[in-house]
């Protein structure tokens, strides 16, 4: 039986391995960085953690024979669709990205744009003084010069290590989120400015609906670049090519 390779994460990952065990005769195997500790899962094989690098993956794709690699990480995973393109390079595999679209720009000139989220903290210095970083406890850090901010930051998972910041407040939450919890959470705590990536989708852009709403700045950090592989933004889609492609 012919195996893809799924690195996955998201909630079109679970759905494109969920549908491709039961339309194809693929053997399906779905990857995880494993950081989070209860990730949802798809029905099929699963292996966790990092491969070691792009050789690591080079690796895991020679060994365990796979035919395709779809890519279908979160869009600002850009190490591991790095990876992901030079080792389907080097092994000459079919690699399949799914991308979701990003949420669209209003044109009420809120959005502030940053490319990371160090620019992030670099647009909030002096302007901003509560600021809701939305994006999880990942680069949190990159805040930390701003000592005389207060940050509310939300999480999918309760933090592993102090919050290296001085002055902040931690919720834990899931998405879906709605839109009058989310106005409820910038209104109350006076919040200023709205921190976010552009993650696409339906479960957590109540926030941006929230912050315009109430006429909130977001400071936007930027997608990284598309590196490799053939893009979708529509999981029926490449669904489609892969049956006829493998
Ligand atoms: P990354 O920086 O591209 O990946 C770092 C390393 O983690 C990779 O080089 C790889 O290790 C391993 N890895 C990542 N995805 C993997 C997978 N599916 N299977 C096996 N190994 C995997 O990506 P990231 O650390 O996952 O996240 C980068 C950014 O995306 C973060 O800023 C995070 O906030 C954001 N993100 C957001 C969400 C969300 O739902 N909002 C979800 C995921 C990520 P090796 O090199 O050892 O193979």
């Amino acid at each position: 039986m012919k195996k893809i390779l799924i690195l996955g994460g998201t909630a079109e990952a679970v759905y494109l391995a969920g549908a491709l065990k039961e339309q194809t005769d693929l053997s399906v195997i779905y990857s995880l960085a494993g950081r989070t500790r209860s990730p949802n899962l798809p029905d099929c094989d699963l292996r966790r953690g990092g491969f070691g690098g792009a050789t690591g993956l080079v690796r895991y794709l020679q060994q365990n024979e796979i035919v395709a690699v779809m890519d279908a990480t979160h869009p600002y995973a850009a190490q591991m669709a790095e990876n992901a393109r030079l080792a389907t390079t080097e092994t000459s595999l079919a690699h399949y990205k799914f991308l979701r679209p990003a949420w669209p720009e209003p044109d009420d000139g809120l959005w502030i744009h940053a490319s990371s989220s160090k620019e992030a903290a670099e647009r909030i210095h002096d302007n901003f003084k509560r600021v809701f970083l939305s994006g999880g406890l990942n680069d949190v850090a990159d805040f930390s010069n701003l000592t005389d901010v207060w940050f509310l930051i939300r999480s999918i998972e309760e933090p592993e290590a102090p919050i290296p910041l001085g002055n902040f407040s931690h919720i834990k939450a899931r998405g879906p989120f709605n839109e009058a919890d989310e106005r409820a959470l910038l209104r109350d705590p006076k919040i200023d400015a709205l921190v976010s990536k552009n993650s696409g989708g339906s479960a957590t852009i109540a926030k941006l609906h929230a912050a315009k709403s109430l006429s909130i700045p977001v400071i936007m950090i930027d997608r990284p670049p598309i590196v490799g592989g053939v893009v979708f933004d529509d999981p029926l889609a490449l669904l489609e090519q892969l049956r006829r492609d493998i």
